[in-house]
Parts: C-alpha cells; sequence; structure tokens
C-alpha cells in the first residue's frame, strides 16, 4: 500500500497551501484526547486544537455516541418549513448563555457563512427600514473568513489580495495590537480612535455595520486588544446608529476564558458570529444570533422583506445534537476547571520561554490562547521541527500561538514548553 501522503499529492488540493512548495501533509490516522497519531503511530500534541475547533479532546465518546443516536433517528431534514427537537434544545441553551437579548439563531455551516450572514442582515435592516447603508467597518488584521462578503471587511489581513477588484467598499481602522509589558498601547489606541471619529464624521449615516473580532485577532497573528478600547469603539459607533458584529467564531466557547468574550466585555452587540468550537470540533455548524430589533425589522406582509438566504443542510440535526453535547460538557465544572488550568500553565510556559530564549518578544495570552513572536523566525523552518518533536503547531508568520483543547494537562503544556524552547 502506498503510503497515504504519496497518495494525497496525487489527487487532493488543500486550503491554504502553496502546493508547489508545501512540506509532505501529515497523515492522522486515529485521535485520542489532545493528541493526534500518525500512520506510524507517532503521537503529536495538537496544540491548535485542529484549526481551533476542538476544545474537548479528539474522538470524544460522549460527542461520538450522541452523533450515532442521533443519526439513527434523524440524519436531516429540510430546515425551511420543518424543524426538529435537535435545533431548538441547542438554541435554547445558547440563549441561557449569550447576553439577552441576542434570541434569534440563524443557522449555516461555517464561519465565513455566519459573517456573511450577518453583513447580509445588518445590510438589509436598513434597507426594511427605507435606508440605504452601503459601507462596513472592520479592523486592520481582522479575517472573517473566506467568502465575498467576508473577505472584502477582511481585506486587511493580507490574505485576500489576489480578489481586491471584486470586494466591497470597507472602512479600516487601524488595531492597537498590544502584549506584555507594550508601553505604547495609549498612544496606538488614541490613533485609532482618532481614525474612527474622522470616518464617523465623514461616512457616519452611510455605515451599515462595524465587525470586530472580540478581544483577540485571530488569522493576523493572535493578535490581543484592550478591552477598554473595544467598549470605546463600540460606544462611538452606537452614538451613529451603526450596528455591531462580534465574530466570535474563534473567540467563542471558552477560548478567551469565559463563554464568549461579549461577556467578559460586558458588551451586548446587534449581532454574534459562532462556529469553529460549537460541535467540539467534530462537525461544521455555525449560527448568527441577533437581536428583537433587527429580527422584528423583516416582519412584513410582503415578502420581499423576509432573509433570503439557506443552505442544504441548514440546522444539521447531527451537527446540532453534537453541538448540544459539547455545550453540555463546556458547562461542567471540569472543563471550567481545565481552562483556568491552562491559563496559568501558559502563564508559567511563557515566563519559562522568556527566561530561555533571547528571540523570544510580545508574548500575550487571552484565556486559553498564547503567543508570542519569534525574532527573524522565518529562517528556522519551526512548523517541521516541532512536527519532529511531536507538536502540531502552525505558525503565523513569526507569531507561534497555543490553543490547545481544553483536554490538554498542565503536564502536556508544561513539556511543550520546555521542547519549543530547546527547538528555540
Ligand atoms: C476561522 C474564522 C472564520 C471563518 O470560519 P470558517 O469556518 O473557516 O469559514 C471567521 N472568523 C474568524 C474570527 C475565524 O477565526
Amino acid at each position: 500500500m502506498t503510503k497515504l501522503a504519496t497518495r494525497d499529492q496525487k489527487i487532493i488540493w488543500h486550503p491554504f497551501t502553496q502546493e508547489k512548495t508545501a512540506d509532505e501533509v501529515l497523515a492522522i490516522k486515529n485521535g485520542c484526547g489532545s493528541y493526534v497519531y500518525d500512520e506510524d503511530n507517532n503521537a503529536y500534541l495538537d496544540l491548535i486544537s485542529s484549526w481551533w475547533v476542538n476544545i474537548h479532546g479528539h474522538s470524544h465518546r460522549e460527542i461520538a455516541k450522541s452523533i450515532y443516536e442521533q443519526a439513527l433517528k434523524l440524519e436531516h431534514v429540510i430546515f425551511a418549513g420543518c424543524t426538529h427537537a435537535p435545533a431548538i434544545e441547542l438554541c435554547e441553551e445558547l440563549a441561557g448563555v449569550l447576553p439577552y437579548p441576542l434570541i434569534h439563531f440563524f443557522f449555516s455551516d461555517n464561519g465565513s457563512t455566519a459573517v456573511e450572514i450577518a453583513l447580509k442582515m445588518a445590510y438589509q435592516y436598513w434597507c426594511n427600514k427605507g435606508l440605504k447603508k452601503e459601507l462596513f467597518l472592520s479592523f486592520e488584521g481582522g479575517y472573517h473568513g473566506d467568502t465575498f462578503g467576508a473577505m472584502s471587511v477582511g481585506y486587511k489581513s493580507g490574505f485576500h489580495n489576489a480578489f481586491a477588484d471584486l470586494l466591497f467598499k470597507v472602512l479600516s481602522i487601524p488595531y492597537p495590537a498590544t502584549w506584555d509589558e507594550d508601553d505604547g498601547i495609549e498612544l496606538k489606541e488614541s490613533y485609532a480612535l482618532d481614525v474612527l471619529d474622522n470616518y464617523l464624521v465623514e461616512y457616519g449615516d452611510r455605515i451599515a455595520a462595524l465587525i470586530v473580532e472580540p478581544l483577540i485577532q485571530g488569522a493576523s497573528g493572535m493578535r490581543a486588544c484592550r478591552s477598554e478600547f473595544i467598549r470605546a469603539v463600540v460606544e462611538k459607533v452606537r452614538k451613529f446608529d451603526i450596528l455591531v458584529i462580534f465574530d466570535e467564531v474563534m473567540t467563542g466557547f471558552g477560548r478567551t476564558g469565559s463563554y464568549f468574550a461579549t461577556s467578559q466585555l460586558k458588551i451586548t452587540p446587534d449581532f454574534i458570529c459562532l462556529s469553529k468550537g460549537i460541535t467540539g470540533g467534530f462537525l461544521p455548524l455555525a449560527l448568527t444570533v441577533t437581536t428583537n430589533t433587527v429580527y422584528d425589522a423583516f416582519l412584513h406582509d410582503e415578502w420581499s422583506y423576509a432573509f433570503a438566504h439557506g443552505h442544504s443542510y441548514t440546522g444539521n440535526p447531527l451537527a446540532c445534537a453534537a453541538a448540544l453535547t459539547s455545550l453540555k460538557l463546556l458547562k461542567q465544572e471540569d472543563t471550567q476547571n481545565a481552562i483556568k488550568a491552562i491559563n496559568r500553565a501558559h502563564d508559567q510556559g511563557l515566563l519559562f520561554l522568556k527566561d530561555k530564549c533571547s528571540n523570544v518578544e510580545r508574548t500575550r495570552i487571552c484565556g486559553t490562547i498564547s503567543a508570542f513572536d519569534v525574532r527573524n523566525s522565518s529562517h528556522l523552518n519551526l512548523k517541521s521541527k516541532f512536527l519532529e518533536k511531536g507538536l502540531l503547531l502552525r505558525p503565523l508568520g513569526d507569531t507561534i500561538y497555543l490553543l490547545p483543547p481544553y483536554s490538554t494537562t498542565k503536564d502536556d503544556l508544561e513539556s511543550a514548553y520546555q521542547k519549543i524552547a530547546s527547538i528555540l
């Protein structure tokens, strides 16, 4: 039998990959807890939660079982005109942990569509009220997915340059990224707020919505900002009747230490986008959640006021069943304690790295996420060196980040930080 990697190379085109120069892919045979295993049974600690989706560990039996049991009852049914218990129960449970009045739930399948839906709803909300607002506000470095709307608001993440001509117009606010012992933060924030003020004066009544990854930008390098800053931004835009979209696709489900970043920020946005961790990493699912005010603007005797959007797999019962079990696990005291323990282990780990490695800088922690920059990392070939030591990591430019499943122990992390230090 030919190696999986060889067969793969002949037939599969991978995401975000320059196929010409990419390293050989790692074929994974199975996963258990925080580890995945290759064909030769080598173990890798999954420190990136498999693109930030896995929260309770791989092949978690309880989630697997709930999917199996649901599949024997009902695998899927059209969600226009039909409904089912797993979808309703999931939304009822989520309404209990999201801030009020985020009580209207629209399903889709991934983070990009969750964002696309929020953008379209925000735009149509104003149309339904007889107003035309064609502009959006977003942040430099913000990443919101790879569909056209999501690319437009995430253009300044640098991932979508090839499509520049096809994107709609977005006003981009500088992002005051910060880190431990950053003494320039006040200046960066006041500059960003000045730019925002100017946009608001010039375009305020033409802006439909602001979209932001609250507390920390993911894809552009785990760039944290201060809560005060987000609060100041939201306060300013709301004076201009601009809707607020929190893209919590990455930050949701415990990632930043609380269930959602919005709970820590004590801001209730007009939309929240959820995906990634929602099913514990088992099945694709997403939700765009909004308020009464938004929902009510779509109620009308004329069909044209309705939100004409939907996907074939909308509200898939298997994914909803997985999400319900994942949420139940997330609420357990053991999981909440594990989240706190990961945060403390990061604290210790980063102190250790700063002590041992002179090329480590800009350390930052946000809940269960730690990140740091490595000076001149490009020639170090870090990703494959990490793999050789049994660590599944995916550096973003000069940034190394650890975003482990909550099944990851203090010992796992301590040993990971030691290995990272030895490589650096
Ligand atoms: C990953 C991500 C998305 C896109 O989600 P997909 O499921 O990959 O389409 C959107 N927003 C944020 C903040 C993300 O991290």
